[in-house]
């Protein structure tokens, strides 16, 4: 046997007898036992007990310093908790926690208080919580694919008799035109404008598509963003092109521009 082997049983034996001792100190001390409790079933679990994470660190610098004072050596830890299975429980430690920071300084109560409100706000905080609501439809989408324009509004022309009554759109012909709202669409013929397509939007506002060269929707209602025709070069027009035009109800042709613009579409 080696010497070390030989010390052994003496040693454990000497250990042994110091928890006899100090279990006999607790059992007279019934707040300090009530404490380490606390300790074996709080420190494992201090991730999940914020408050009474606290706490223990409280109550283990005040259980070290009995300790101490009590002449031992070694400060109580979560290894002697298997010996003693029946000191405390969840309870008394949740108990013992509440008593230990409500005892604290201000310091340890306040740290705890301020996390209860925070961890409180974080599911009306989530963006991800809010009431289910479709995404904000539009107010007006693009007659054609590709912004970009061609001669503006009150532009005077050649083949014009008066000043420019919309907006051009330069696309090519067979270009998809679309709604750009719901509505109601009615088609006609006039020799200016060549075939055109009119939509009624629901507050009597009219768009007028002209120069078309196919009709897809003739009559009826719409939804935004529906292809309602195919651009064109026909009436008096000089090459293929969707001519726009903004009508409120009641109206002559305004400017098409600030229409889209106060309805948060920039069509250039
Ligand atoms: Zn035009």
């Amino acid at each position: 046997m080696a010497p070390d082997a030989a010390a052994r049983p003496t040693r454990a034996e000497l250990r042994l007898a110091a928890r006899e001792q100090s279990r006999a100190e607790r059992r007279g001390a019934a707040k300090a036992a009530t404490r380490t409790a606390l300790l074996r079933v709080a420190l494992p679990s201090v991730a999940a007990l914020g408050v009474a994470a606290a706490a223990a660190v409280t109550v283990q610098g005040e259980t070290d310093q009995r300790a101490q004072a009590a002449g031992r050596t070694a400060p109580h830890t979560a290894a002697e908790a298997p010996d003693n299975p029946a000191d405390g429980g969840a309870e008394a430690a949740k108990a013992a926690a509440q008593q230990a920071v409500a005892a604290g300084g201000p310091t340890q109560a306040s740290r705890g208080d301020a996390r209860q409100p925070l961890a409180g706000a974080q599911p009306t905080d989530d963006p991800t919580a809010q009431p289910t609501a479709e995404p904000a439809k539009p107010k007006v989408v693009m007659p054609v694919a590709q912004h970009g324009l061609g001669e503006l509004f009150g532009e005077a022309g050649t083949h014009w008799a008066n000043r420019h009554t919309g907006i051009d759109f330069p696309v090519d012909g067979g270009s998809q035109v679309m709604a750009v709202t719901d509505g109601t669409i009615r088609t006609l013929w006039n020799p200016s404008y060549g075939y055109m397509s009119i939509l009624k939007m629901p507050d009597g506002t009219e768009a007028w598509y002209c120069h078309l060269r196919a009709y897809k929707v003739r009559k009826g209602p719409v939804k935004q963003g529906d292809v309602i025709a195919f651009v064109g070069s026909s009436g008096n027009s000089t090459g293929p092109h969707l001519h726009f035009e903004i009508r409120p109800a009641g109206s002559g042709p305004v400017d098409p521009l600030p229409w889209f613009l106060s309805n948060g579409l920039d069509p250039r």
